[in-house]
């Protein structure tokens, strides 16, 4: 197994804490790796801020041929990746290949494309005499740091555009799931000159902090949790450092009573357990219109009921177990708060599952209302909350009254419904009628705490750009 970190186009061994890489479906461990210590950040600053000169001054069509190989690279080895992403994360197998590395290489590929057709503003002379360029330049070196969910599409989300911009990367995965991309970072030094991509592992609280810190990184990318991006927000105000957040979510899902209920409950069924619930857009708190309520819940019961929930090489599991320990009591403790309730039932779930591995029933939490925990907290677990709402009015307020504004969708056959209550939701998107398709064309990114500045799209890549102003006089 490869587990070398990425330095200077080196391939080296962390010099820092051994942290144990565990398998969630059985507990055990699969291998330990060293993580990397300051002075092998320094390195790695170092290194990508030496390779920066000429790696932003390489044409577009220079580094699109990069990551086109790359990306051609990642299908080849698609089989494997996805075998070790299911190993490391717990995913089904079946899932990962057919999903997830697909939008890896994908991601590549459109950021080889879309730095080749960046379009700017016209250059004219507003001063006579003189004429007016905008430049969009790359920032420099940039700090990404990850989450552990798609360890590998997110590491291809952050990478891709800013190396299609002309920056050097210095990515940190998750410490719990730095299998798939350390797997790549031979490719990475192949592909890339000395120092472009560095690859460094360790904990948000060693290796992470220190990135966000650290005067020579431009800018710092994070996927995470709100308080990891409020302490990370924190540290970057040392240089004045740009930022880019993608945080937590907590979707809302309005179904009124003129939806088609079997597409409601299917999508539901689908975002809301997908990657066992750990899903920033994850369908999961459900607000239908009281005159159908009670039908919506019943096809919802039955829908989740017969989710195969199994081990992740098992080609007929649709969810696998969740990614620690510590998670799934985490997880657990929202299900027990909010039975505790006298209102609140739980239709179905809402266990552990006994025997290895941290495997958590799907479960479904019906009559909550909106001051509830579990309505108004990210569980980032397999559990769906259902809310019955009277109006138009009082969803949409619902809907809004929340810190988190990543995505949401609305469920409805009267398309001026669709489009006046998408028009007032305070989500980076809304889907209508559909819920968790993100096409690598369009913008994913959230608004109030979810973060800001946008993964994927030409939004994206111009995310890792500075605008700057060239004026010549004559
Ligand atoms: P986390 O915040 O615990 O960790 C995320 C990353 O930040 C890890 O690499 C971790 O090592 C690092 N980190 C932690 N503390 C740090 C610190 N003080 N300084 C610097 N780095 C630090 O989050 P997680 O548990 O890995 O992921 C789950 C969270 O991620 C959820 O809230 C989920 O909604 C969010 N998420 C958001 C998106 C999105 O696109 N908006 C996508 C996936 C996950």
């Amino acid at each position: 197994m490869k587990t070398k970190l990425l330095i200077g186009g080196k391939l080296v061994v962390g010099e820092g804490l051994e942290e144990p890489i565990i398998n969630p479906s059985t507990g055990e461990i699969i291998v330990s790796i060293r993580e990397a210590s300051k002075r092998q950040l320094q390195q790695a600053v170092t290194t990508a801020d030496n390779a920066l000169k000429s790696w932003s001054q390489t044409s577009p069509m220079m580094r699109a041929a990069r990551l086109l190989k790359l990306a051609d690279l990642i299908d080849e080895k698609a089989a494997f990746l996805s075998k070790l992403e299911s190993i490391n994360c717990g995913k089904p197998y079946k899932q990962v290949l057919k999903y997830e590395i697909p939008g890896v290489s994908d991601t590549f590929r459109f950021f080889a494309g879309a730095c080749r057709c960046m379009t700017g503003s016209t250059a004219a002379e507003y001063v006579e005499g003189m004429t007016s360029i905008i430049r969009r330049d790359p920032i420099g070196v940039i700090g990404q740091i990850a989450a552990w969910n798609y360890p590998l599409w997110i590491a291809a989300w952050k990478m891709a555009p800013a190396l299609a911009a002309g920056n050097t990367v210095i990515f940190k995965p998750s410490e719990l799931t730095p299998l798939t991309i350390l797997s790549l970072a031979d490719i990475f030094a192949d592909i890339f000159p000395p120092g472009v991509v560095n690859i460094l592992t360790g904990r948000g609280e060693t290796i992470g902090t220190d990135m966000a810190e650290h005067s020579r990184i431009a800018m710092i990318s994070v996927t995470g949790s709100i308080a990891t991006g409020q302490k990370v927000l924190k540290a970057a105000a040392s240089n004045i450092k740009h930022t880019h957040f993608e945080l937590g979510g907590k979707a809302p899902v309005i179904v009124f009573e003129d939806a088609n209920l079997t597409e409601a409950v299917e999508a539901v069924r689908q975002s809301g357990f997908y990657n066992s619930g750990q899903d920033c857009v994850a369908a999961c708190r459900v607000y239908a219109h009281k005159n159908i309520y009670n039908k919506f819940v019943d096809l919802l019961e039955d829908a989740v009921k017969n989710i195969k929930c199994g081990q992740p090489d098992d080609p007929t599991s649709e969810m696998g177990p969740l990614i620690s320990e510590q998670h799934r009591e985490r997880v657990a403790g929202f299900v027990e708060r909010a039975a505790a309730q006298p209102h609140i039932k739980i239709l179905t779930g809402g266990k552990k599952v006994a025997g290895p591995g941290w495997f958590y029933q799907p479960t479904v939490i019906i009559d909550a209302l909106q001051t509830d925990e579990i309505v108004r907290k990210e569980v980032f677990g397999p559990v769906i909350s259902v809310t019955s709402f009277e109006n138009t009015e009082q969803v949409i307020e619902w809907a809004n009254d929340s810190d988190y504004g990543l995505a949401s969708s609305i469920w409805t056959s009267n398309i001026k419904t669709a489009h006046q209550v998408a028009s007032i939701l305070q989500y980076g998107t809304t889907w209508i009628n559909t819920h968790s398709v993100l096409p690598t064309e369009m913008p994913h990114g959230g608004l109030k705490m979810s973060g800001y500045g946008k993964e994927l799209s030409i939004y994206g890549l111009e995310n890792y750009t500075v605008i700057r102003h060239i004026m010549v006089k004559y």
